[in-house]
């Protein structure tokens, strides 16, 4: 059995987090940390093998670094932070914890960055709009400013700014719009329910134990 600590428990993810590590026959939910439930992440870290953490742009570092010192392995899916911040923290923290990170865990969202990087290749010019929910934090979306970066590792052009449109009735939704000679392209991904997320976050939670690197973005590093 696999230990799991939510961290951002009362949360919109958190709460879907914690209910698809309930009903996962190889974990066990041993810890809910979140203020609004009275949990610091420091008085249950020492139960867990893993902590999923889904919470604010400034409190995402330091929650993984807390973990990583001692000795549990890290999911992040929080967004908005600076991947390089916790890179960092994680390559220099002491012990052999992984930290993982995905700014989308739906596959949906990891093929529409890759046949984007396809694409890139023979229509280089692009724009991004990213759709989200009126409560989120972060614009443009860490889904978006990732698509954006491995766009333009493939040779494409991703044109300034990222469109970022939050009303409420959205949940999660990016497409991403090609153009050339006399025609488009558009790709787009729509999580229209938490859910979606799920099954990324029980592989991730299985699979950073065995990571080689201290610290990986992306899922489809682990597909
Ligand atoms: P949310 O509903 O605001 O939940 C965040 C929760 O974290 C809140 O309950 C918050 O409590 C709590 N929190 C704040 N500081 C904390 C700390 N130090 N320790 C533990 N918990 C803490 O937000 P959400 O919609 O669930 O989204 C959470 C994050 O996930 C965002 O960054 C979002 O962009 C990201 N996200 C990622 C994916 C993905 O696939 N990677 C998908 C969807 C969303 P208070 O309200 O009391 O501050």
């Amino acid at each position: 059995m696999i230990s799991v600590v939510v961290s951002g428990a009362a949360g919109r993810m958190g709460q879907a987090v914690c209910e698809a590590v309930e009903g996962a026959e190889d974990m066990e939910l041993v810890g809910r940390a979140d203020p609004a439930l009275g949990v610091e992440l420091a008085s249950v870290l020492g139960d867990a093998d893993v902590v999923v953490d889904f919470t604010t742009p400034e409190t995402a570092v330091a929650n993984a670094s807390a973990c990583l010192e001692a000795g549990v392995h890290a999911v992040v899916g929080t967004t908005g932070f600076d991947t390089e911040e916790l890179r960092a923290a994680a390559e220099g923290a002491s012990g052999e914890a992984r930290c993982f990170v995905a700014p989308n865990f739906a596959i949906g969202a990891v093929l529409l960055m890759e046949v984007s990087q396809r694409i890139a290749a023979h229509m280089p010019e692009c724009e991004i709009v990213e759709l989200h929910h009126d409560k989120k934090l972060d614009a443009p979306s860490g889904t978006a400013r990732r698509t954006a970066e491995l766009i333009e590792a493939a040779g494409g052009n991703v044109h300034e700014p990222i469109h970022s449109v939050r009303l409420s009735g959205l949940v999660a939704h990016q497409e991403v719009i090609f153009g050339g000679e006399g025609q488009t392209l558009s790709v787009r991904h729509d999580s229209i329910d938490r859910r979606s997320f799920m099954p990324g976050v029980l592989l991730a939670v299985r699979r950073v134990g065995e990571l080689p690197e201290r610290f990986t973005v992306g899922l489809e590093n682990l597909l």
